[in-house]
């Protein structure tokens, strides 16, 4: 049975008794608009933890001004069915009032600033503020909820990586634990975002994926040059994308890299119409 949690007071009351009776915890920090992603993520902490909160929270510190905060989906019924169904103890689900006062204001609170080396790039570099949002909120979610475990998505790569590092720059007391990108059958990554996409622009955005696995497959016969990699995928995009950028990271430095070996994040971001979609792979 999974109960909803509106409020930081009764979550952390709740946390409070299973700290007491030595439960593992797990988080699994969602935006909602669940889907067979986040369900993985759920899984693995209800398999790693004696006890899983799911956050459903749309967070306003890590949107742009033009960016879709406002017609992000919200399907919070929907949600905790399947985070019931993924054997989730807790949602919760604040509202903004909640976390962030009566008076939202950015300009006006704390925030958590990772480090530039790290935000100066990929989604960081148009996406002005995002990742002190989300270091934020994130900060506050393991305050609150005190997890053992945290659970991320390698979809989000760059997140990820932030994460990590704030955790341990922080000396947070939380293991993270990174969780597989999750496809449709046809390679698709799986995202919120998706439900933007017409039919026609679900086609389209198949490119990405495609590039991606393109990429994969040329390295694997041998090829190592990051342009030439670059050169080929971009082929392989449809040409009604807008590409943002498609980087190739050292994924232990987080540095561009000219040449690619085991451990390079390929990272992608493009435009499919008026929706903006990322997808990566490690090599
Ligand atoms: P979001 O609700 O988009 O903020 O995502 C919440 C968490 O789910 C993040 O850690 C994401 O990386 C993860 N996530 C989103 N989509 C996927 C996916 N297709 N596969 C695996 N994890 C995902």
């Amino acid at each position: 049975m999974t109960t909803t949690i509106h409020t930081i007071n009764e979550l952390q009351t709740q946390i409070k008794t299973w700290k007491n009776s030595g439960f593992v915890i797990g988080l699994v920090p969602t935006m909602g608009a669940l889907h067979k992603g986040h369900a993985s993520l759920i899984k693995k902490s209800a398999e790693t933890c004696d006890k899983t909160v799911v956050s459903v929270f749309v967070n306003p510190t890590q949107f742009g001004a033009n960016e879709d905060f406002s017609k992000y989906p919200r399907t919070l019924d929907k949600d905790i069915q399947l985070a019931e169904e993924n054997n989730a103890d807790i949602v919760f689900a604040p509202s903004s009032e909640e976390m962030y006062g009566k008076n939202y204001n950015k300009d006006f609170m704390t925030l958590v600033c990772p480090p530039y080396d790290l935000v100066n790039q990929l989604c960081g570099k148009t996406r002005i503020g995002h990742f002190d949002g989300v270091a934020t909120v994130v900060t506050k979610l393991f305050n609150i909820a005190q997890p053992d475990y945290a659970f991320f998505g390698q979809k989000d790569a760059q997140q990820l990586y932030i994460i990590k590092k704030m955790v341990k720059d922080l000396n947070f007391p939380i293991k993270i634990i990174p969780c597989p990108i999750i496809r449709e059958s046809n390679g698709l990554a799986i995202s919120s975002r998706n439900q933007y996409l017409t039919q026609e622009e679900k086609q389209k955005a198949l490119s990405i994926s495609k590039a991606l696995f393109t990429i994969q497959k040329y390295y694997e016969q041998g090829i190592t040059d990051a342009q030439t990699l670059f050169d080929t995928a971009i082929t392989v995009l449809d040409k009604d994308l807008e590409l943002e950028y498609l980087n190739f990271i050292d994924y232990e430095t987080f540095k561009k890299t000219d040449i690619i070996k085991q451990h390079t994040l390929v990272a992608i971001c493009a435009k499919v119409g008026s929706t903006r979609l990322i997808d990566n792979i490690i090599t």
